[in-house]
Formats: C-alpha cells, structure tokens, sequence
C-alpha cells in the first residue's frame, strides 16, 4: 500500500481534517482456527512472547531501554526480544516525539508487522504532542493515534519503566482476558493523597 502523501502531513490535526491517513488493520481475517480453546492457547503464547520492535524515538526511550535492563528486566514477562525488523514484532511501542515528516514511515512500519499487532503510545509526545503541543506547532503530530490505532497509552514525561511494565501488562490482559502478575500496593503520597480507586483496582485505562 502506498504511504500517504507526506505533504498532506504538514495540516494541523490530520484526524479532525477528515482522516488524512487512513486506519490501519489489526486483526488477521478470516481467522485460521476459531476455536475458543485453540484461540486461547494461541492468545497466552502472544502474551507471554511479546516482541516489541526497537523503535525508540526521543528521551521516552531510555526509559524503555531501562525496562529492559537489569533493575526491571522486561525478560520476566516475557517482551525482551526487542527486534530490529517490523516483520520479526507484534508490538509497536511508540516512545518518543513523532514529527509530522516521520509519520508515513511510522505507518509504514506498521504496515510491515505481521498481525496480529498491538501499538502502545509511550509517554505524553506519543499521546498528544506532550510538550509540543501549543499555537503554532508546525511539526509535531499531536497523538501517534492519528495514524495507528493504539492499544494501550502510557502516559508520563517520561513514563517510569514500571510504567511500561504496567503497559505490558495491559496488553497481555488485553489478549488473555487476565492478569498474570501481582498488583503493586498503591503508594499514598501525603501531598497528594490515596491514589485514585482506579488505579487501585489495577485498572489499565
Ligand atoms: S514525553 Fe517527555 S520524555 Fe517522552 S519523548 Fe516527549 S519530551 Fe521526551
């Protein structure tokens, strides 16, 4: 499939301009086995094997590269095969500043993963434009979900590697149904109080 026209990229919110790219598919149709059982095997052996394809794109993605470290060891659950290839991934983690000149190549990588595929937006570039989003951004696309359909958002500038471990998380429930891991107890900052109940009840957005 061809990439968008990159010059139609320079307009200002592309998704409220009427979608100047179109959405990318996700899902593998028709389905080559659709037993509920088979399917669910399937689903814990993506969960529990997520491949994220190396793509950082700013400061969000030391983070990443932290959670995959020692400290955090992403290799816990499972995601540690960072790969160079888009055709080798299933997961899309978006970390850092996307500009408008990038985005066709984005979508392109996209396009290139196999399905199915996931996207995580990490940090608040990817989410929104984060700190480039004001009057007169020229460059910067506000949201990386005007060109991908994005799976789960991890906010944060930038976001804790727990943060991305949580992201994951997100994900491997998204495909099982389930949480495989221990809940962390939610801190009580005295400045801030409790955390939200959503939060404490592990919820992932
Ligand atoms: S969200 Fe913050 S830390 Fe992440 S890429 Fe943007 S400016 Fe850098």
């Amino acid at each position: 499939m061809a990439s968008p026209d990159p010059g139609k990229l320079s307009e200002p919110r592309a998704r409220q301009a009427g979608g100047l790219i179109e959405p990318a598919r996700a899902a593998v149709h028709p389905p080559l086995v659709n037993l509920r059982p088979v399917n669910y095997v399937f689903d814990l052996g993506r969960a529990m094997s997520i491949w994220p394809m190396t793509f950082g794109l700013a400061c969000c993605a030391i983070e990443m590269m932290s959670a995959s470290m020692a400290r955090w060891d992403l290799a816990r659950f499972g995601a540690e095969v960072f790969r160079p290839s888009a055709r080798q991934a299933d997961l899309m983690l978006v970390a850092g500043t996307v500009v408008k000149k990038f985005a066709p190549l984005v979508r392109r990588l996209y396009e290139q993963m196999p399905a199915p595929k996931f996207v995580l937006a990490m940090g608040n570039c990817a989410i929104s434009g984060g700190p480039f989003k004001f009057e007169g951004n020229y460059s910067v696309l506000e949201g990386v979900d005007q060109i991908l359909p994005v799976d789960v958002y991890v906010p944060g500038c930038p976001p804790r590697p727990e943060a991305l471990l949580e992201g994951i998380f997100a994900i491997q429930k998204k495909l099982t149904g389930h949480r495989f891991w221990p809940q962390p107890a939610p801190v009580e900052d005295p400045a801030f109080g409790a955390a939200p109940a959503a939060v404490q009840e592990g919820e992932s957005r």
